[in-house]
């Protein structure tokens, strides 16, 4: 049966865990306003990547429903303001048992806006209740200092309205994890926007808070490319959390600095992999491919230049397009690991990088077969742009300097992984890559306990880890001294 299909029967009553019990239904979407759905004159409908078919209406918001929306926020900044951390992390744990609640439904609301493969949802689905535990027990910091005459201490205030700006690739876990759950422990509220391609899960996934959090802490607008710049350009919204293109992060940065809101950008990379002659090659070549195929490539972190030491060259692409063979690419999604590219705009860009590889017969949905490139030269498309599709670039090296040259001759810094049994070797390489996160031994597995940041173009602040909940805070210091001084 069609996904579609499926979900069009799907009408959960909430459980009794919940504070309201009242039902959701996953056929029905609208922007979240003050605590309710609001719908609109103009509507928009997204395409479904696997099968080209236009998803369900879901409204354009107006100018006029940004300004309702950050009012709807800045009472719910003072009514909300007094409550002690302790209670507010007692709501996220109430909300995550209603997402474990309705896993499956998001899951296949995800792989149909997305076309993530099943494998693939799933992921991302957990890691919002992942991350959530995480913010659900973080507490903040104690900073003080004290001599014989004052005590120092910093204390966090909330910046207030915050909103957060996702893009398709990870609609979920961009907007609800990296974002609304650390906004909600740090005591702002969020406006959650995401892109036009992929609007229903977190709209959903925001309907459903409304059963546990007050009225206007977390909404979420769905719009046209309006959208954006009405939200960032508001003089009412202190902060920005933008995760996309690095064009488009350069834009909000602009914005944001009119009226100096603070913003944090979240962009695009180029990770480069070393991987070293003493490796276990077999395990090492599925260990880059998974980096380089998760999510059909188009992941910020994936892996997408590979450096393997010229030794093991040749039987390590032998091993991993071995290993890439044993992948299936399927149209339901339902056993595979890869999807299709996720919009139409997209797959034109991935198939100029790479053309000819369209999967034969069906010829529906927009997928792309996996393409590992031997040895392309470095001022190659592939080798210097972010493709974020599913193709990868090899090149062999050999001496360990240069390397390290080569992998940071890249305008972005965001991830890169180091692959060698000589530990402290590894941990040299990682040590001069200039990027956000080094893996090593691993391909990109961002976790919410680490600060997940990129270096040069890849962006500017971070998200995750108690330091990301601190990025809605301004410090306050506290300096206070304990006797006169005597200045004569
Ligand atoms: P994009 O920049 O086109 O869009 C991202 C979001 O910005 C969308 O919601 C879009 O509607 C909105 N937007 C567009 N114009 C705007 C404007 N002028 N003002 C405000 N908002 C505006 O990016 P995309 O194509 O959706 O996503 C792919 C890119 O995102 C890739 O480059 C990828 O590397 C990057 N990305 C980065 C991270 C990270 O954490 N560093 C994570 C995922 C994706």
């Amino acid at each position: 049966m069609p996904i579609k299909s499926i979900l069009h029967k799907v009408a959960h009553p909430f459980s009794s865990t919940s504070k309201a019990a009242s039902s959701i239904t996953f056929d029905k979407f609208c922007n979240i306003i003050d605590g309710k759905q609001r719908s609109g004159d103009q509507i928009h409908n997204a395409i479904n990547p696997r099968t080209q078919e236009k998803l369900w209406d879901i409204p354009i918001a107006t100018e006029n429903d940004v300004n309702d929306a950050v009012k709807a926020a800045e009472r719910a900044f003072q009514d909300w303001r007094p409550t002690p951390i302790e209670n507010r992390q007692k709501l996220m744990k109430e909300y995550i048992q209603l997402w474990k609640e309705h896993h499956t439904e998001m899951t296949d609301l995800l792989m149909a806006e997305n076309g993530k493969a099943r494998t693939m949802a799933i992921v991302e689905v957990d890691s919002v209740s992942a991350f959530w535990e995480y913010f659900s027990k973080i507490t903040f910091p104690v900073e003080e200092f004290e001599d014989e005459q004052k005590v120092v201490k910093t204390i966090y205030k909330p910046l207030g309205v915050a909103v957060g700006i996702s893009p398709w690739n990870f609609p979920l876990s961009l907007s609800l994890a990296f974002k609304v759950a650390p906004a909600i422990v740090a005591d702002c509220p969020i406006i959650i926007k995401p892109s036009p391609f992929t609007p229903y899960t977190a709209a959903k996934a925001i309907e459903l808070a409304q059963q546990i959090f007050p009225p206007g802490l977390i909404q979420c607008l769905g719009g046209d490319d309006r959208l954006g710049p009405w939200l960032t350009g508001h003089p009412d919204v202190k902060k920005i959390s933008f995760t996309g293109s690095i064009a488009t992060g350069k834009k909000v940065t602009e914005a944001c600095s009119k009226d100096l809101k603070r913003v944090v950008l979240e962009l695009g990379g180029n990770d480069p992999a070393v991987v070293c002659e003493d490796v276990d090659i077999e395990a090492t070549a599925a260990e880059c491919a998974m980096g380089s195929w998760f999510n059909t490539g188009q992941m910020c972190v994936c892996t997408k230049r590979i450096f393997v030491h010229e030794k093991i060259y040749k039987p390590f692409m032998e091993a991993m397009i071995k290993f890439t063979k044993t992948l299936s690419l399927e149209a339901e999604g339902e056993g595979a690991l890869l999807g299709p590219v996720q919009n139409e705009m997209q797959y034109e860009k991935v198939l100029e990088v790479v053309e000819d590889s369209r999967v034969k017969g069906g010829g529906k949905g927009f997928f792309i077969n996996p393409t590992i490139v031997d040895n392309p030269p470095s001022d190659s498309i592939v080798w210097k742009e972010e493709p974020f599709g599913p193709i990868v670039p090899v090149q062999p090296w050999k001496d360990e300097a240069d390397v390290i040259r080569r992998c940071n001759d890249d305008k972005t810094g965001l991830g890169a992984c180091v692959y060698s049994k000589d530990i402290e070797r590894a941990e040299r390489i990682a040590a001069n890559i200039d990027s956000g996160t080094v893996w090593v031994n691993s391909f990109e597995k961002p976790v919410p306990e680490a600060y997940f940041s990129g270096h040069k173009m890849s962006g500017l602040g971070g998200e995750g880890s108690v330091k990301g909940m601190l990025a809605y805070c301004n410090a306050t210091v506290n300096q206070r001294y304990k006797k006169n001084v005597n200045y004569a």
